[in-house]
């Protein structure tokens, strides 16, 4: 399932066709459309169509290329439209230098106003900016410490810019424009941000992708884009469709929850989710939250934990996967029976095993489980998060001692298999000193994580 998240599907020249243009939308698994206005007018047909359609919803907002007549008065107009139950957003709003149809400082004050109802109404905002980078991000972090999430249309900025925003919790939009011979530079931000982050979107009738380049665009050339996200980020089309799907769920509550996941596939690896059980609580793990990895439910009770026939019914045959990974919001030590049970299946049954551990297995057993890894489980990431005992006791709040066994988990579990240790989010000088301290100290395998 797909939603377009962008697509202005009251243009005269959708009149003709219109009702053709969303069942072939449905058709090619574009479950919902979101239809943005551009002022008072088309944000009515926004909300007509939604009333109309099922699969549409509607965003209200006055674009920056019609604020030239803008008026404080339109934003009771708007809180009276966005009051309407199909109205999922603010939108669209911006800033436009490129066209410059109306003066800079009524764009900048017409932008603030609607980002101000949406505060009021808690609705997110879908942001259009066309050569207006600095004054966007300035939007942005003036913004920063409200609740405001934000979708970044057919996204305009850089690297740097998107990894901001994506720290603020907003999420980077691409269109059909990724597709085109000149994108490189958008292609590039494509490829950091990851595909949690990501909303898919057509901006029909305009911004048609390769192939159709010429013709109108619509919604149903959502997969095109899909396509090239999933390339880029070396998953399956499905994975983006699911993904995208949630953060959409997420950012304007259309659709639903997944159900909880006990394995799940992304890429071609898949993943078993043992647990939710921690005895680390680190600051930035979304564990006791929503627990949603790529569209997949995680949040399971303990009582809800189970058996390994189930995740061996589940996994059936190993070899037609990459690897199988243990790795859930959770540490998987904590189940190591479990964990070793499923293993021995995988192995005796032509599979590569791996697990995503923080290196506590030996703490959390009470003994030295890392000989049974022998032949079980065939490597085994564990995140470093800090050379320093006293950042890893702040950042995963637990006992600094646990930085030490940590590292001895690692030195000792080498002999039995292969051992990678892995660091986000730091600095170049940083992650320069975490590798000297993996590669010499522990005698490890180190690994960048590459996009944030
Ligand atoms: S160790 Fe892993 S599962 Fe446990 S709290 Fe930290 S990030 Fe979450
Ligand atoms: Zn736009
Ligand atoms: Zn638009």
């Amino acid at each position: 399932m797909f939603i377009d998240t962008h697509t202005h599907l009251f243009f005269k020249n959708f009149d003709e066709d219109r009702y053709e243009v969303i069942k072939n939308a449905l058709a090619a698994g574009v479950k919902y459309m979101i239809v943005p206005g551009t002022d008072i007018e088309t944000s009515r047909q926004a909300i007509e169509l939604a009333d109309k359609y099922e699969s549409v919803y509607a965003a209200v907002g006055v674009h920056p290329h019609d604020t030239k007549d803008w008026d404080d008065n339109l934003i009771d107009e708007l809180r009276k439209l966005a009051k309407h139950k199909k109205v999922v957003a603010i939108g669209e709003i911006g800033l436009d230098y490129f066209y410059d149809f109306s003066p800079k400082d009524i764009q900048q004050k017409a932008f603030d106003k609607q980002i101000q109802l949406a505060l009021e109404l808690n609705l997110p905002i879908v942001i259009h900016n066309r050569d207006s980078n600095d004054d966007i991000m300035e939007f942005a972090r003036k913004y920063k410490d409200t609740p405001l999430k934000a979708q970044y249309h057919c996204f305009a900025g850089t690297v740097e810019n998107a990894r901001e925003l994506v720290e603020m919790g907003h999420f980077i939009s691409f269109t059909g424009n990724i597709t085109f011979k000149k994108a490189d530079s958008i292609r590039e931000v494509l490829s950091k941000v990851s595909v949690e982050n990501i909303l898919l979107e057509t901006d029909s009738p305009f911004l048609t992708p390769v192939p159709f380049r010429g013709k109108r665009n619509e919604p149903k050339h959502i997969p095109i884009i899909a396509q090239i996200v999933a390339e880029t980020h070396h998953l399956r089309v499905e994975d983006v469709a699911r993904t995208t799907s949630w953060n959409a769920y997420k950012l304007f509550g259309i659709g639903k929850k997944m159900n909880l996941s006990h394995t799940y596939q992304i890429g071609e690896s898949l993943y078993v989710n043992v647990t939710n059980r921690c005895n680390a609580d680190c600051v930035f793990c979304d564990r006791k939250g929503e627990a949603v990895i790529n569209g997949y439910s995680l949040k399971m009770s303990r009582a809800e934990e189970p058996e390994a026939e189930t995740y061996i019914s589940e996994i059936g045959d190993p070899a037609k996967y990459k690897e199988i990974v243990f790795c859930g919001y959770g540490e998987p030590t904590i189940r190591w029976e479990v964990v070793k049970e499923i293993a021995k299946y995988v192995k005796e049954n032509g599979g590569k095993t791996r697990m995503n551990s923080n290196g506590h297995g030996n703490f959390i057993n009470k003994r030295d489980i890392t000989p049974e890894l022998n032949g079980l489980i065939d490597s085994v990431s564990i995140s470093l998060n800090s050379t320093s005992a006293e950042q890893y006791a702040k950042l995963m709040r637990v006992d600094e001692t646990l930085h030490a066994e940590m590292i001895d988990f690692a030195k000792r579990a080498k002999r039995f298999t292969k051992i990678v240790m892995s660091i986000v989010g730091l600095s170049s000088v940083d992650t320069e000193n975490a590798k000297q301290f993996v590669t010499n100290e522990i005698g490890v395998d180190f690994r960048e994580r590459e996009y944030f």
